[in-house]
C-alpha cells in the first residue's frame, strides 16, 4: 500500500474514534475538513486549506488527534497539520484527494440514528391527555411542511413531548428516507450558534451554521423554553425559521409551556411560534397510565401481573418518566429478590422511594416548609402578596422547586401561592433559572435546598 492510501485508511479509521469525543459541530467543522495527505517520516500528514484552521486545530484538537492516531497505529510517531503552502513538500497536489474535505463540507445529512427507535407512534399510548397532540403529530409526519407549520407541542416534564417528535422523525424517515430531518435540543442549537460566532474571525463558521440549519426539510427543536433571554440565539432562530417557513419546510418545537407564556422571548418569535398549530399534552388519567405501563412492560418483556400494573399506575400519578422508572425498579427488585412481580407487599417495599417521589409524600407543603425554614421566613408571608425582596426571592425559589420537583399544572401552583396566575409562576421559574446562571451564591442556595428536599423523599 502506498503512503497516500495508507494515510487515507488510517484517517478514516481515526475519524470514527474521534467523532464520539467531540460535539457534532466541532467534529464537522474542524476534524472532518482535514485531508489525509501521506505518511512522511512516520508522521501522518493532514492538510487544511486555511491558516486560521491550522491555528485552531493546533490549539484545541491536535492532542486529541495525536492520542487517537498514535494509540491505534503505534508505528507512527506523530501527526502534523499543514496548509496548502507546505503540502507540496510531501506530495503533488494531484495526489491529494480533495473530495474527502468536500464531503466534510456537505450539509449535515441526518439519519434515523438520531431518533430513538422505541419512540414511535405505535409505542405511544393515546388518551384524552394527548390525543390532539398525537393527531397533529401524525398529520405533520404524513405531510411535512404542508399544513400545521410550525407545529408547537407543549406540556409538563416527562409527558411524552420528546417521544412524539422522535415518532414524527421515525415515521418520516421510514416512509420518505430522502427527507433531511434535523433534530436538536435547544441547548445544542444555542451552543452551536455560540460556537459559530465565538470561534471564528471570518464568516465561514457562521455560514456552516446557516447551511446546517437551513438545508433541511424538517427542523425539530426540542425544549425551546431554554432559548429564553438568549437574544442573539433568538435572532438566529428567527432568521432560520423564516427561511424554512417561507420555503414550506416543516418546523416543530416542543416546550414546557404555551408560546405566549415563554418569558424573555422576543414578541416576533412568539408570534412566529403561534402561526401554525399549537397543541398541548396534559397529565395522563389512570386508564392511560395503566395502558402506558402495559405497553412498557410488553416492550421490555417484563412478566408482571395486571394487578401490579394497576397498582403502580394508581400510586404514581405524576409524570410518565417516574411511572416508567417505578416499573423498572419493581422488576429489578423482584429479580434481585427472586420473587415474581405479583405481590403487592414486595412491590410496596420496592417502591418505597418512588411512591414518596410523587405527590403522595413530597407535596407542595413539604417543599414550601423547607424553603421557609431555609430562608427563615414565615409561611404566611411567603404565600401572601408581599413584594419585599426578603419574601419574594424565597417565594420564587419555592415556586421554582415545586415546578421542578412536582409535575403539577402551573395553574394549581398559582392557586397555592396565593391565587397567582400561571404567567407569574412561569416568570418566577425563569427568574430563578436566570439568577442561577449569573449568581453563584444563589445557585448554591437552590442546589442546597434541592438536596435537603430530595433527602425528604
Ligand atoms: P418530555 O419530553 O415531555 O419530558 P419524554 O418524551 O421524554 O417526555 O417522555 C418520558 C418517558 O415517558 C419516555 O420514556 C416516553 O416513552 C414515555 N411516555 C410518555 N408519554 C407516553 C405515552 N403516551 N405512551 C408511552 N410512553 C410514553
Ligand atoms: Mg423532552
Amino acid at each position: 500500500m502506498d503512503n497516500t492510501t495508507n494515510a487515507k485508511n488510517i484517517w478514516a479509521d481515526c475519524l470514527l474514534k474521534i467523532a464520539p469525543k467531540l460535539s457534532q459541530v466541532s467534529y464537522d467543522i474542524w476534524i472532518k475538513s482535514l485531508i489525509p495527505v501521506t505518511i512522511s517520516e512516520d508522521k501522518l500528514i493532514l492538510l487544511t486549506h486555511l491558516d486560521s484552521f491550522k491555528v485552531t486545530i493546533y490549539k484545541n484538537y491536535i492532542n486529541l488527534i495525536k492520542d487517537i492516531v498514535l494509540a491505534s497505529y503505534n508505528y507512527l510517531s506523530g501527526v502534523e497539520v499543514v496548509t496548502d503552502e507546505d503540502s507540496h513538500l510531501f506530495c503533488s497536489d494531484s495526489e491529494i484527494d480533495h473530495s474527502i474535505a468536500v464531503q466534510a463540507c456537505e450539509p449535515v445529512k441526518t439519519n434515523n440514528q438520531i431518533f430513538d427507535e422505541n419512540y414511535t407512534f405505535e409505542n405511544f399510548v393515546v388518551g384524552g391527555s394527548n390525543q390532539i397532540a398525537v393527531a397533529a403529530a401524525k398529520a405533520v409526519a404524513t405531510n411535512p411542511g404542508t399544513q400545521h407549520n410550525p407545529l408547537f407541542i407543549y406540556g409538563g416534564v416527562g409527558l411524552g413531548k420528546t417521544h412524539i417528535i422522535h415518532a414524527i422523525g421515525n415515521y418520516i424517515l421510514k416512509n420518505n428516507p430522502n427527507k433531511r430531518i434535523l433534530y436538536v435540543t435547544t441547548e445544542q442549537f444555542t451552543n452551536e450558534y455560540i460556537e459559530s460566532i465565538i470561534k471564528t474571525k471570518d464568516n465561514d463558521l457562521n455560514k456552516q451554521f446557516r447551511e446546517k440549519y437551513r438545508n433541511v426539510d424538517v427542523l425539530m427543536l426540542d425544549d425551546i423554553q431554554f432559548i429564553g433571554g438568549k437574544v442573539s440565539t433568538q435572532e438566529a432562530l428567527f432568521h432560520t425559521f423564516n427561511d424554512l417557513y417561507q420555503s414550506k419546510r416543516q418546523v416543530i418545537f416542543t416546550s414546557d409551556c404555551h408560546p405566549k407564556d415563554l418569558n424573555s422571548l422576543e414578541e416576533r418569535l412568539k408570534s412566529r411560534f403561534q402561526c401554525g398549530l399549537t397543541v398541548d399534552i396534559n397529565l395522563p388519567d389512570l386508564e392511560t397510565r395503566i395502558a402506558i405501563l402495559q405497553r412498557k412492560a410488553f416492550q421490555k418483556k417484563y412478566q408482571v401481573s395486571p394487578v401490579i400494573l394497576n397498582y403502580i399506575a394508581e400510586k404514581v400519578d405524576t409524570n410518565i418518566r417516574v411511572l416508567e422508572a417505578s416499573l423498572s425498579k419493581v422488576m429489578f427488585y423482584c429479580t434481585l429478590s427472586g420473587v415474581s412481580a405479583d405481590n403487592i407487599e414486595v412491590v410496596n417495599q420496592a417502591l418505597k422511594d418512588e411512591i414518596d417521589l410523587t405527590s403522595t409524600v413530597l407535596t407542595i407543603d413539604v417543599i414550601v416548609d423547607e424553603v421557609c425554614k431555609y430562608f427563615m421566613v414565615d409561611k404566611k408571608d411567603l404565600l401572601s402578596k408581599k413584594k419585599t425582596k426578603q419574601i419574594s426571592n424565597p417565594r420564587q425559589v419555592a415556586i421554582y422547586l415545586v415546578y421542578e420537583l412536582l409535575a403539577i399544572p402551573l395553574t394549581l401552583i398559582g392557586e397555592y401561592f396565593g391565587g397567582r396566575d400561571h404567567s407569574t409562576i412561569i416568570h418566577a421559574r425563569d427568574k430563578v433559572n436566570e439568577l442561577k446562571n449569573y449568581d453563584p451564591c444563589f445557585k448554591l442556595y437552590v442546589n442546597d435546598l434541592l438536596d435537603v428536599i430530595k433527602k425528604k423523599k
